[in-house]
C-alpha cells in the first residue's frame, strides 16, 4: 500500500464522487493505486435536489450517501476534513482542524500526501458584497442550508398560521433573488409548499397569503438559457401566482425588505440569494496556483492546473476553457458528470505513462422542473447542433434521468433500479410534503 500511486479527490459532489467510485472500481479494487477522497461533510446528497429539501418535496436523509459506507463498498478511503490550504513541494493537502458541535477540537490540523492531487470542492452562490446579503440572506449551498431553510419555512407558515387565526394581517413575503435555474424551481416549489401545507392542518393561512418573487438584474428570467425558454418559465410562474420582477438589481438586503437600485423598498420577510456562483475563497491563493476572479482554478482543457502538472480541478471550482468559445465550461452538473469520465480516463493513462484526455463539454440542453406542475426544456440535437424545445411529461423524464445517471454512476444500474423502486413505494407512503 505504501508504494502505491496515491490520488487524492478533495470534494465528494456530483463530480467528485462518480470519479473516485470510478477509480476505486478499476484502480483501487486491484490496488493498482490508493484512492482517498478528503470531504468536509460525512454524506452526499446530489446538489441539484437541494431546492426540493429546501421546500420539503425531498426528503434528503432517502437520498444521502454515507461516505464511509460507500468507500468501503467501492474500495477507496474516505477521510473526513475541510482543505484549507496545500503545500506543492512536499505534495500535501492541508486539511483544518475539525471541531465538534460544540467547538472542541476533535482532530487537530493535519496533512495527507499525494502523488496526483484532484480538487473538486465545488461552488457557492455570489452575493457579490451586497449590503446585507451574508446577514438576512438564507442560500441553498449545502444540505445543512437547504435542511435550516426548511424548518424556518415551516415555522414561517406556523406563525402566519396562527396570526390569522387571530384575525392579524399574516401575509408572509419570500423573496428570491436570482432567476437562474435554481431560482425558478425553487419558486416553484415553494407555491407547491404554500398549497399544500394548509391540507396538513395549517388551514388559515391560504395560498394566496404567501407572495412568492423572484428578482433577477438581467432583463429577462434565466438568463443564460435561449429565450424561448425563457418566456415559458415566465409564463409557467406567472400561471403559478409567482411574481417576476426582471431588470431589477438588489442593491441591499435588510431585515425584512429588499431595496432595489432605484430606491424602491419590497418587503421580504424571508430571502434566498441564489444568484451566481463563486469558488471557495481559500483557492484564489492556493500555494501559487492560477486562479480567476471567482476564485476558480484555471485549468487547460485536459483539466491539468495550469502551473502543476500534478494537480487537476473540475466541476464548478474550476474554469475550463472551450475551443470554439471564449466561455469557460458552465458550472452544472452534467458538465461535472462528463468531467468525471474524461478525468477518469486520464488519470487511468497516467499510471501507464500514457497522455490525458482532453475535455469537450457537450450540452445536452437544460431543463427547468416547475414541481409537481410541469418542466420545460431543450434539448441539443447531437449532430445539427440545434436545440429542440419540449415541455410536459417528455421533459419531466429527461429532467429526472439526469440524478438517475448520477446515481448509476454511484450504485450501478441493479441498485439505482432498487432505489429507484423504493422511491416510488416511499412517495406513496409518506405526505407529498416533508412536514417536519
Ligand atoms: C439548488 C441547486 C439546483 C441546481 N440544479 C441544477 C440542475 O438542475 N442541473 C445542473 O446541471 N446543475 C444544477 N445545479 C448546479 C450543480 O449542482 C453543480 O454544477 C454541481 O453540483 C457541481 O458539482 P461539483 O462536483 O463541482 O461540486 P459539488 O457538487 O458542489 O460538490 C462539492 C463537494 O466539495 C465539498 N467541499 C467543499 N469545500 C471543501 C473543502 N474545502 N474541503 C473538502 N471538501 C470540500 C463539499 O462538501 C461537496 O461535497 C444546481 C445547483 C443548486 C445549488
Amino acid at each position: 500500500m505504501e508504494n502505491l500511486h496515491h490520488i487524492v479527490v478533495v470534494g465528494g459532489g456530483a463530480g467528485g464522487l462518480e470519479l473516485v467510485t470510478r477509480l476505486g472500481n478499476k484502480l483501487g479494487k486491484k490496488h493498482k493505486a490508493r484512492i482517498s477522497l478528503v470531504d468536509a461533510g460525512l454524506t452526499h446528497v446530489w446538489k441539484p435536489l437541494l431546492h426540493e429539501v429546501a421546500s420539503g418535496s425531498l426528503d434528503a436523509s432517502a437520498n444521502e450517501i454515507n461516505y464511509r459506507a460507500h468507500a468501503r463498498k467501492h474500495h477507496y478511503e474516505f477521510q473526513l476534513g475541510r482543505m484549507s490550504g496545500l503545500d506543492r513541494s512536499a505534495k500535501e493537502i492541508v486539511i483544518a482542524a475539525f471541531h465538534d458541535d460544540e467547538g472542541n477540537e476533535v482532530v487537530p490540523e493535519r496533512r495527507i500526501p499525494y502523488d496526483t492531487l484532484v480538487i473538486a470542492v465545488g461552488s457557492t452562490a455570489n452575493d457579490f458584497g451586497t449590503p446585507g446579503a451574508q446577514e438576512h440572506c438564507l442560500f441553498l449551498d449545502s444540505l445543512r442550508q437547504a435542511r435550516r431553510f426548511h424548518n424556518l419555512m415551516l415555522n414561517a407558515f406556523l406563525r402566519k398560521n396562527h396570526e390569522a387565526l387571530q384575525g392579524k394581517p399574516h401575509s408572509l413575503n419570500i423573496s428570491i433573488i436570482g432567476a437562474g435555474a435554481t431560482g425558478v424551481e425553487l419558486a416553484a416549489e415553494l407555491r407547491l409548499a404554500s398549497r399544500e401545507l394548509p391540507v396538513y392542518g395549517m388551514n388559515h393561512l391560504k395560498s394566496s397569503d404567501v407572495s412568492i418573487s423572484v428578482i433577477e438584474a438581467a432583463d429577462r428570467i434565466l438568463p443564460a438559457l435561449p429565450g424561448r425558454l425563457s418566456a415559458a418559465a415566465t409564463r409557467e410562474l406567472q400561471r403559478q401566482k409567482v411574481q417576476v420582477l426582471t431588470g431589477q438589481p438588489v442593491s441591499e438586503v435588510r431585515e425584512n425588505s429588499l431595496v432595489m437600485k432605484d430606491g424602491t423598498e419590497l418587503p421580504s420577510e424571508m430571502t434566498i440569494w441564489a444568484a451566481g456562483i463563486k469558488a471557495p475563497a481559500f483557492l484564489a491563493d492556493l500555494d501559487g496556483l492560477e486562479a480567476n476572479r471567482g476564485n476558480q482554478l484555471m485549468v487547460e482543457q485536459t483539466l491539468k492546473t495550469t502551473r502543476d502538472n500534478h494537480i487537476f480541478a473540475f466541476g464548478d471550482c474550476a474554469a475550463c476553457p472551450q475551443p470554439d468559445s471564449d466561455r469557460p465550461v458552465p458550472p452544472r452538473a452534467q458538465a461535472a458528470h462528463q468531467q468525471a469520465d474524461t478525468l477518469f480516463e486520464t488519470l487511468c493513462n497516467r499510471l501507464e505513462g500514457k497522455e490525458a484526455v482532453p475535455f469537450v463539454y457537450n450540452d445536452h440542453g437544460s431543463l427547468i422542473n416547475f414541481s409537481k406542475y410541469t418542466t420545460v426544456g431543450n434539448l441539443m440535437g447531437n449532430l445539427s447542433g440545434r436545440s429542440m424545445y419540449i415541455e410536459g411529461k417528455v421533459a419531466r423524464l429527461f429532467y429526472v434521468s439526469l440524478y438517475r445517471m448520477h446515481q448509476v454512476a454511484l450504485h450501478g444500474f441493479v441498485r439505482t433500479g432498487i432505489i429507484w423502486l423504493m422511491d416510488k413505494i416511499s412517495r406513496a407512503m409518506h405526505p407529498r410534503l416533508k412536514l417536519h
